[in-house]
């Protein structure tokens, strides 16, 4: 979803085709981004205009009160089947719409958070119900969730005192009948009941001080990088260009980098693109908006909604305040066309928002200085980067300094600020002119539009067509943010528990939530085979060292073509396709120099019917035991891959359909079929495998769901290595499955490895790993009786 839409897409490239091949030439050469920028200013028109506010039209983001009765209504449905995280979704979607039952939602989103348990979320809802007007008449309703509350939560004065309101209204409250003040009445003296019993045992404090005392980890910064590690040093050569380098031997799971983004993004996850129709319609879809914070990332629970637009949701006042001082204000208008250009368009602006115009424009002009001193150095026959090295001897260095490294500050440091992300490179001339022409004519766009709502705020000043010096300079910014983006995104994401049935072994994705800019990360170069892992939180992210990496050795990440997922050729391919570089890291090397084809390293094996011996050849495969004589059409087995694929989808979806009996017995039928043609170590055999072991589990049949997570384990293991993360997923879930299934022994043995495993790669802050801990504690607390009888 970084892309524009489609219909966005295909209209400016019809734009650039319809152009003057002359102006089509000048602006394939124009150098700087600033004089594309300029040209490509006068040529978006009223109608190109036009065409992109119809266009985003179609992104519904402003606030409609009948969407706010529809979301109620649909959330009523869901709470009424006590499917409360559904439901308070769905009332945080009504709030996000104003309407005259605000408070109405805000009451019935307290009473979806009281059922999950979230007290303290319940509570802040229950204040904002009343702030709204909650009507009077069900005033004594909501107090006896607040009293229940503050009583959950040990805050018993409070509750006393809400308690003695309750009674006074029900005292004063003429309209009440007979029966529903007898109900109120009985539920009052159930609440002091209670009260008393608090009382006589109180709650102990929750260990909140422990725990954040526990989140320090050990932390000693790079004197040169900021949110770098002491074990790391930036280099640069001509060939690797900026690069990280251990500067000591490290050990696996080692932080190595800690950072937090310069600049993220929400993505909206599925298209938010309506119909294209008159009749507006609303659908229940949760999308990323629904389920994060707008500005942290953080999961959402009583969302505060932005006073201006449906879209953007906050996980406090506090970060709903910081997210309108800081881009906000400027970007709540332009929500629809942010969401017609795409997410790199929406980042390029918050980038220079979050600068800060002093700061974009100090940078700018230094660079267009710069660039003059090169053109008239090049002028005088010298290169470019000998006229860096003394431009850099100029600014008052000593002479036998080393260069500075571009987006070092003055004195040498790396800092994540806006130099930083300024230097990325954009590499301007590597993009296809189409695509420049893309990126270019959306900037305008913005700048268009920006002028526009400027403007307005100003009634006198009369708009004007030519853009203003401060949109020229922010214009150009953006222009080349876009382009750096192409190479330097970095897409933020996160494990997110689907929700399947009511399985007690979870199922979980991998899913895209943002797209950040780390300027410290972006140092990394690539590699296939990578010996770091990178994992969020929230808007942060944390680099470690998934191997052992000898002092000297550079420290690498995987660009997204991992040599588990597919061939030399595909890799080098997508890299030099989106990067812009040929890959030579070993892997690539290694697999180019040897027999193995991309196919067979990516375990797309085939074997035969008759013998399960491999089969081999190109068009027609044939099978390598010599007593055989299969011949098979590679397109036929291409086929019977492709329907055994649709068959695996479809048990899945019985699977989240809560239909496991169904599932099961589907993925039997698949897993005999895949039997028939593919080789034991494919990986759709490791996912068969996987998903009938969730199938079991959900029945609580335990031992079978163990004896398949196993097989799958075998598969991912000789896939991606045993102490790869996703093996380390894998033996998280057999963790779970042989708790609940009482397997004590195995079981901590398998927590104990996945644990290993996951650390390296998650650190000990994870999820996965604190609830390995607690299933560990858990088992080391049962009697000793009851270990000997289940076992
Ligand atoms: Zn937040
Ligand atoms: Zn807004
Ligand atoms: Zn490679
Ligand atoms: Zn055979």
């Amino acid at each position: 979803m970084e892309r524009p839409v489609e219909q966005w897409e295909a209209y400016a490239r019809r734009k650039w085709a319809s152009l003057d091949p002359c102006l089509q030439q000048k602006l394939s050469v124009a150098v700087p981004l600033g004089d594309t920028f300029l040209l490509c200013v006068p040529l978006f028109q009223p109608a190109d205009e036009e065409f992109l506010h119809r266009l985003a039209a179609r992104n519904w983001v402003g606030k409609d009160p009948r969407a706010a009765l529809f979301y109620k209504e649909e959330g009523n449905k869901r709470f009424q089947n006590k499917e409360y995280t559904a439901a308070l979704i769905l009332y945080s979607k009504a709030v996000s719409h104003n309407s005259p039952e605000m408070s109405l939602c805000y009451a019935n989103r307290s009473a979806a958070l009281f059922h999950l348990g979230h007290f303290e979320d319940c509570l802040e809802d229950i204040d904002r119900a009343q702030a709204q007007g909650y009507p009077n008449r069900l005033q004594p309703k909501i107090l006896l969730r607040k009293t229940e509350c503050l009583l959950l939560l040990g805050r018993l004065q409070e509750a006393a005192g809400v308690i003695s309101t309750i009674e006074s209204k029900i005292a004063m409250d003429q309209s009440l009948t007979s029966t529903t003040r007898q109900i109120l009445l009985r539920k009052i003296s159930q609440l002091k009941v209670k009260a008393h019993e608090k009382e006589s045992s109180p709650v102990s404090v929750p260990e909140a001080l422990s725990k954040t005392q526990k989140d320090l980890e050990f932390w000693e910064e790079n004197g040169k990088i900021s949110s770098a590690f002491s074990s790391v040093s930036l280099n640069f050569n001509s060939c690797r260009g900026r690069h990280l380098v251990a500067t000591k031997d490290i050990l696996p799971g080692e932080n190595l980098v800690k950072e937090e983004a310069f600049v993220s993004v929400l993505s909206p996850g599925k298209s938010l693109l309506l119909q294209d129709s008159a009749e507006t319609t609303w659908d229940t879809r949760v999308t990323n908006e629904d389920l994060h914070c707008h500005r942290c990332l953080k999961q959402l629970l009583a969302s505060v909604p932005c006073g201006g637009c449906s879209y953007a949701k906050y996980c406090s006042k506090k970060c709903a305040q910081l997210a309108w001082e800081h881009y906000h204000c400027t970007e709540c208008p332009l929500g629809a066309l942010l969401l017609t250009l795409g997410v790199f368009s929406h980042v390029a602006l918050r980038t220079v928002l979050v600068a800060g115009f002093a700061e974009v424009s100090s940078l700018m002009k230094q660079f267009h200085e710069d660039d003059k001193e090169l053109h008239k150095a090049e002028a005088r026959g010298e290169s470019r980067d000998e006229t860096r090295d003394s431009t850099a001897g100029m600014e008052g260095l000593s002479e036998k300094a080393e260069p500075l490294i571009p987006g070092c500050e003055d004195d040498g440091q790396y800092r994540g600020s806006y130099q930083a992300v300024f230097n990325l490179l954009t590499h301007a001339e590597k993009h296809s002119p189409e695509h420049k022409f893309l990126c270019t004519l959306s900037i305008v766009a913005i700048c268009k539009k920006l002028q526009e709502s400027q403007s307005k705020l100003k009634a006198h000043v009369k708009m004007s067509t030519e853009l203003s010096l401060e949109l020229k300079i922010l214009g150009e910014a953006m222009l080349r943010h876009m382009l750096q983006l192409h190479c330097n995104a970095q897409a933020v994401t996160a494990i997110r528990e689907s929700e399947s049935g009511d399985s007690i072994v979870a199922d979980s994705e991998q899913v895209r939530l943002a797209t950040a800019l780390f300027p410290v990360t972006s140092l990394l170069n690539h590699s296939c085979d990578p010996n770091t892992s990178v994992t969020f939180s929230g808007t942060a992210v944390t680099v470690r060292a998934s191997q052992p990496i000898p002092r000297g050795q550079e420290i690498v990440h995987c660009y997204g073509p991992h040599r588990c997922r597919m061939g030399a050729a595909e890799r080098r391919q997508r890299l030099l396709c989106q990067y812009f570089f040929e890959c030579r890291c070993q892997a690539c090397l290694d697999e180019l120099g040897s027999d193995v084809t991309g196919i067979a390293a990516t375990g797309d094996i085939f074997c035969c019917s008759s013998c399960h011996a491999s089969m081999q050849g190109e068009d027609v495969l044939r099978c390598s035991s010599g007593a055989c004589t299969l011949l098979v059409g590679r397109d036929y087995l291409l086929r019977q891959l492709w329907d055994l694929r649709l068959q695996v989808r479809t048990a899945l979806g019985l699977l989240k359909d809560n239909q496991p009996n169904q599932a099961v017995e589907l993925l039997m039928r698949c897993r005999v079929d895949a039997e028939n043609f593919l080789s034991a170590e494919h990986m759709l055999v490791g996912e068969i495998e996987d998903h009938l072991a969730q199938g079991y589990a959900t029945l609580g049949k335990w031992q079978e769901a163990a004896r398949h997570l196993r097989r799958s384990i075998q598969i991912v293991e000789a896939r991606h290595g045993p102490s790869s993360v996703e093996t380390g997923h894998e033996l998280f879930k057999l963790a779970q499955i042989l708790f609940n299934g009482f397997a004590v022994s195995e079981a901590l043995c398998t927590i104990q490895r996945a644990e290993t495993v996951l650390c390296v790669h998650c650190g000990p802050q994870n999820a996965q790993v604190q609830e390995l801990q607690e299933m560990r504690a858990c088992l080391l607390e049962l009697p000793r009786s009851l270990l000997h009888r289940v076992e």
